[in-house]
């Protein structure tokens, strides 16, 4: 890769890291290990999902609220709009607010029913992730990032409406979008350059999935809106039950990617992280992002002084 000859890009690089609120005790203990070892990158934020139509509004509370107490990071929220009034939704930003959470990732969600169920905007909600946007700028003076389909949202019938769609995002107070996943680099630059020709200038950040288990992403790709192509489907072909040989491939495939969006120019990462470090955390350090724990900087200063 050029890149590895390209040491000076790395100081520009910036990431964040997705994890979803966990369930059990058992979950929250993995979240934490997560959370403690990807810390020390220094990440521009880490955001906690917002389950289906709301349902996770407690957990999702109650994991940005320890990241704030327990951790140096800035934590995003994730909301939705959907199935929920206007006055439900307001109460939920304030509940943020009143935590001290000032970055928030503003969703429409998908109708519970799930896959093929028809979206209904609430009769007396917000229509749209737009207008989700509008709501907490309101609010607040928050960072509000949004979504953005590199091949466009399934209920989107061409680019132009999707990227309408993203330009009133933008136009109601978001300042950055991060992408679906993608596993086709061409795609995402296509998109971006079609955003750019819109008119759209936020960052389109790229949404990275690690592929920590292959047929899972399979069965969520086309709910997604993201495909997944053949080459890829034949990397992961056989392994289905060699875990170890499963894991080496996905951080192949997903090094392989960051390095050449970096080589492409962008340099901001979202990733992600299934809330397991070990992927994110060996493609950060192959792109430069190093930990800037306190340790390393105590034994710097002790080099010095001896
Ligand atoms: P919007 O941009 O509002 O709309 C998407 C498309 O839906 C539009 O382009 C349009 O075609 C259509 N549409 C919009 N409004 C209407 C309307 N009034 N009537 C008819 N059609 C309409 N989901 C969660 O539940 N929780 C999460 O935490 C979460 N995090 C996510 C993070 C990222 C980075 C991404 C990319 C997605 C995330 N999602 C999450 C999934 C998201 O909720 C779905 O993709 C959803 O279908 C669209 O949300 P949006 O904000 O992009 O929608």
């Amino acid at each position: 890769y050029r890149f590895s000859r390209r040491p000076e890009l790395a100081s520009r690089l910036r990431v964040s890291f997705e994890f979803f609120p966990p369930k059990t005790d058992e979950m929250e203990e993995r979240l934490w290990k997560t959370v403690t070892r990807l810390e020390p990158l220094e990440p521009r934020f880490v955001s906690v999902t917002y389950g289906a139509g709301g349902s996770t509004r407690g957990r999702t509370a109650r994991t940005v609220k320890r990241i704030l107490d327990e951790t140096r990071l800035r934590p995003a929220a994730h909301m939705t709009c959907i199935d929920a009034t206007r006055e439900e939704v307001d109460q939920v930003i304030s509940e943020f607010a009143e935590m001290g959470i000032r970055n928030f990732v503003a969703l429409r969600g998908d109708p519970t029913e799930g896959v093929g169920a028809r979206y209904r905007p609430h009769p007396n909600g917000y229509a749209n992730g737009a207008d989700l946007v509008a709501a907490m700028k309101k609010i607040g003076d928050f960072d509000v990032s949004v979504a953005a389909y590199p091949e466009k949202h399934p209920e989107s019938p061409d680019f132009a409406t999707d990227i309408d769609m993203l330009q009133r995002k933008v136009d109601n107070g978001a300042t950055r979008a991060i992408t679906q996943f993608f596993f086709d680099n061409d795609v995402y630059e296509r998109y971006v350059e079609r955003v750019r020709r819109a008119g759209i200038y936020v960052p389109i950040v790229p949404g990275i999935l690690p592929v920590h288990n292959f047929a899972q992403v399979t069965n969520f790709s086309s709910r997604a809106g993201a495909h997944v192509p053949a080459w890829l489907a034949e990397r992961f072909d056989g392994l289905q039950n060699d875990p170890q040989t499963h894991a080496l491939v996905a951080s192949a495939v997903a090094a392989e990617q960051v390095m050449d969006l970096v080589e492409r120019g962008v340099q901001d990462f979202h990733f992600y992280t299934m809330n397991r470090a070990d992927l994110a955390f060996a493609i950060c350090h192959m792109i430069g992002i190093r930990s800037h724990e306190p340790a390393a900087v105590g034994q710097v200063a002790g080099a010095a002084a001896a």
